[in-house]
């Protein structure tokens, strides 16, 4: 009886090993635990620094298409 439990066992095992590695194979060598996670990259964060220009006077740097905001720029006009 109990050789039947550890052959059961055993069994079991192999096929959980045969799911993971059907899975793997499926799903390319990522984690097991990465498969829970969305597959979505995450979303590019709000910052635009390749909008932004110099300011050749003051060297702030504003929004493209934008004047300077910097309130002792010489281009900021009066
Ligand atoms: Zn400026």
């Amino acid at each position: 009886m109990f050789g039947l439990l550890v052959k059961v066992f055993a069994i079991l095992l192999a096929l959980g090993l045969l799911y993971v590695t059907v899975k793997r194979a499926l799903l390319g060598s990522r984690k097991p635990a990465e498969d829970n996670k969305v597959q979505t990259p995450p979303p590019a964060p709000e910052i635009e620094a390749d909008d932004l220009i110099r300011c050749p006077a003051c060297g702030t740097y504003n929004p493209a298409g934008m004047a300077c905001s910097a309130p002792d720029c010489p281009t900021r006009q009066p």
